[in-house]
Order: C-alpha cells, then structure tokens, then sequence
C-alpha cells in the first residue's frame, strides 16, 4: 500500500492504473476504521484492479456547533487496518490541500436533502457532496462504495453522481452492525458503558418496528409509535427523529408499501446516532434489511 497525500499525484496514479486496463474502486471515509469501513473495502477489493480508500474528515460537512475538532482520528491504526485489507492506495490529503482557496462552488442536491438529517443538520449534505464531487473528480471513473447505514448519504450521492452525469458506479453496501445489534460507527467511541448498553435501544426499536410489519402493519405512524414508544423508555437518549420514508424520494409514506426506510436518529452521551432498516413489501411477500451483526470474534 502506498499512502498519498497530494492530489496530482492521486489523480495521475489512477488514470496509470485505468490506461493499463484496471478498474479503480473507490471508498471514502472519515478514517477511525471499524468493521463498517472494512466491509466496504473488501467489496471494493474483490471488484477492482486498484483500490483506493480516502482519508479526510471534510471540515465542510460539520457544522460550528458540531465535533470536527474532537472527531476520532488515527492515522497509524487506519493505515495498518487498510494494509490489512489489501488496499492499494491510501488518500490522506490535508484540508489546505483539498481546500487551498476558500470554497466559492458548493454541490447541492435539492430534495432528498431536504428531510430526516437534513433538517437538524442542514449544512451537512452540501458539505458530503461537494468533497465527494471534488473526491470523485480526483479519482476519475470508478465504483464508488457507501454504506446503506448512511441511507440518506448513499441516495444524495448517487443523485448527485446521476444528475452530473459523473463516470462513477455508485455501489449501496449492507450496514453492518455490532454483535449486540449496535450499528457501527466511529463516534460509538464517545459512548461511556452505560450510553453504550442505551444505544441498544436503537435496533431493538427497528427490530421490534420490522416484528410489527412482518405481522401485518402497514400503518406508519403505528409504526412510528411503537419506535418512539420503547425509545422513550431508555432516559438515556434523545430522540432526534423517527420516520418511515418511501427509498426513492425519501418522502414520508402514508402506508407501508412498495420498499420504505425506517430511520431513526438520536443523541445518546456526546453522540449523535443514526440507524435504519429498508422494508420491501411486494405481491410475493416480505424483506426486511437490518443489514448484517458481525460475530463477537471479529469486532
Ligand atoms: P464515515 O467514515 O463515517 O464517513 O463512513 C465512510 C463510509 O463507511 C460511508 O459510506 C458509510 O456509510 C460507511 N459506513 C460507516 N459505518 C457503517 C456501517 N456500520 N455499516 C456499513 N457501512 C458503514
């Protein structure tokens, strides 16, 4: 693996890796490497000549109010991780060298930014498409891998890649969850035991939500009511909101059909959680994706 931190020097070795018959995968991240991130780059991995993982925690994407500044990094231990993983390239670059002037051109998908996340945090989205727009520029033609535990995220970004006719596969991977169901994620690192043991709260709620649908409700508030109903119970964390969407616009549905999202997001301890599940009603029957719990001996 070689790490680079220039992007001249990033866009030059994947256009070498394309002229020699190469695909390139690509997946970007905050870095602070978990299970989740893992997953993405094995899928990349086993799909491309040339993987590359990005390492930037985009100032652009948090607000003042939020923890850019006490974000998790670690450098030394991510490197090992994506070594691990075979992974090609590393793309560390500093923030002067992803924003050596002062940003005047914002991406901004319109719509599906509009809900769920975008409302508490209405900066975030423009902040994710403008570096991923600048990231994918860099990069070139690709697959590109997100993870379906930022549903939202993975739809704004294959908009995003649609509507400017970008040459990127946008390519939507299962959310990968801790063994007591927890999603995985790096601010799970700001959870003391006791917020750690209340995020659990999160998937039972979908679980319980998915147990309801899979017994006949196709109402969304009943829905809704029994996430909100058994959130309230654990003192510990603040619901932020609880919604069932349809997937293709992420607009609120006045009844469970066709395929909907089930997203939840909630502040527990210093950490603002999201967590979701997709339910696909059809004439043959029933999905639902939790997504996948990886085994005690893997964490
Ligand atoms: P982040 O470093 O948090 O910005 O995430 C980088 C990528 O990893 C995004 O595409 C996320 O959706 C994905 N990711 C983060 N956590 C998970 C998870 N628990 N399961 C699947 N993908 C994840």
């Amino acid at each position: 693996m070689i790490t680079i931190s220039r992007v001249h020097e990033l866009r030059a070795h994947c256009d070498t890796a394309r002229a020699t018959g190469k695909s390139v995968g690509f997946v970007p991240t905050m870095g602070s490497f978990h299970l989740g991130h893992r997953s993405l780059m094995r899928r990349a991995r086993d799909e491309n000549g040339l993987v590359v993982v990005s390492l930037f925690v985009n100032p652009l994407q948090f607000a003042p109010s939020e923890d850019l500044s006490a974000y998790p990094r670690d450098l030394a231990g991510d490197a090992a991780v994506a070594e691990a993983e075979g992974i090609d390239v590393l793309f560390v670059p500093s923030t002067e060298e992803m924003y050596p002037q002062p940003v005047h051109t914002t991406v901004r998908v319109d719509g599906l930014t509009a809900g769920l996340c975008g409302r508490s945090r209405p900066t975030h989205f423009d902040g994710v498409t403008t570096v991923v727009a600048k990231l994918f520029s860099i990069v070139g033609p690709c697959r590109a891998y997100f993870g379906r535990k930022d549903f939202q995220q993975l739809m704004v970004v294959r908009r995003m890649a649609s509507d400017l006719d970008l040459p990127v596969e946008v390519v939507g991977c299962p959310l990968v969850r801790e063994p007591d169901g927890v999603a995985m994620s790096s601010r799970n690192r700001y959870l003391d035991p006791d917020d750690r043991r209340a995020a659990t709260v999160l998937s039972r709620a979908l679980h319980e939500a998915a147990t309801a649908v899979s017994d006949g409700e196709r109402n969304p508030d009943a829905v809704h009511r029994a996430l909100t109903g058994l959130i309230a119970t654990e003192p510990r964390v603040r619901l932020d909101y609880a919604e069932v969407v349809d997937t293709s616009d992420l607009a609120p549905v006045t009844t469970i059909a066709g395929e909907v999202l089930v997203a939840i997001a909630a502040y527990v301890g210093r950490a603002r959680l999201i967590d979701n599940m997709t339910v696909s009603v059809t004439n043959t029957g029933l999905d639902v994706d939790l997504g996948v719990v990886v085994q005690e001996s893997e964490v």
